[in-house]
């Protein structure tokens, strides 16, 4: 049985990028007779609006896509992640990293490499007092778990975590990253089939090896291409691209946006 899902953060309205995502998430389970599920990832406390989720849920119906079971979402799921988070910590996977944004931003600002990586300044530092977040120490982690492999659209990719650095898995004001919650969830959920924007494929090599770490099944995943306006500018509120819900108020026909967003895929 194919399950897939539509996870999307209440942080801002969504748009026609976050439809196309949705719908082919939906057609990808429905195609084959199995269950299409809404995960509302809420975990951000500091910038999730509950106003927000429902204007996702009816832009959703707007579109015509319907989800199987309840809406689950993450902000009462946290004691899973707290156990996740537990399981690595002990596990000595985790360490504490005491540096403020600007310290981070400092480090990183000299000139080598495009992806800027924590330079692991805390890995080893004694405990202090003073506020943290969890970092993995992805040297430890892919000791453990070996080379790791996953499925994009049936290619085999070889899982380049490394690339991605010490990742925050907590902070003090989010109890757990999207890194971590999203494994979890996906697992518990059943999902056999993540279908979502190119703009995530990096995180599916730390994906992997959390899910390597956690003995979690490993899902497919089809990233597929973002969506771009006229300008070849990738589609997002910043460039003024309009939302569903400006859509939705202003009479547009759902389905028939749904019906244009299917014929571009
Ligand atoms: N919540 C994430 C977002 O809105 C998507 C998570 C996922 O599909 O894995 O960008
Ligand atoms: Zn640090």
């Amino acid at each position: 049985m194919i399950v897939t899902r539509f996870a999307p953060s209440p942080t801002g309205r969504l748009h026609l990028g976050h439809a196309r995502s949705a719908i082919l998430a939906h057609d990808h389970a429905r195609a084959a007779g199995g269950r299409f599920l809404l995960r509302i990832e809420d975990i951000d406390g500091t910038r999730s609006r509950p106003a927000h989720v429902d204007t996702i849920l009816a832009d959703l119906a707007w579109l015509g896509l319907r989800w199987d079971g309840a809406v689950v979402r993450q902000s009462q799921r946290l004691h899973l992640y707290q156990a996740a988070l537990t399981r690595l910590r002990e596990a000595g996977l985790l360490y504490r990293c005491y540096c403020t944004r600007a310290e981070i931003a400092e480090a990183m600002s000299a000139p080598h490499g495009a992806t800027p990586v924590y330079p692991g300044t805390c890995r080893g530092a004694p405990a202090r007092d003073a506020p943290f977040c969890w970092r993995l120490d992805m040297a430890a982690a892919l000791a453990r778990t070996g080379p790791l492999t996953w499925h994009d659209h049936g290619d085999a990719v070889v899982a380049d975590a490394a690339a991605q650095g010490d990742v925050v898995l907590a902070r003090k004001d989010a109890p757990v990253s999207y890194h971590l919650a999203v494994v979890v969830d996906d697992a518990a959920q059943g999902v056999t089939d993540v279908v979502r924007g190119r703009d995530l494929f990096a995180a599916t090599h730390v994906h992997r090896v959390l899910q390597a770490l956690l003995d979690l099944p490993v899902p497919h995943y089809h990233h597929h291409a973002l969506m771009t306006g006229a300008d070849g500018e990738r589609l997002a509120k910043r460039h003024g691209a309009p939302t569903l819900a400006a859509m939705r108020e202003a009479g547009e026909d759902g389905a028939a946006v749904a019906a244009r967003l299917r014929a571009m895929a």
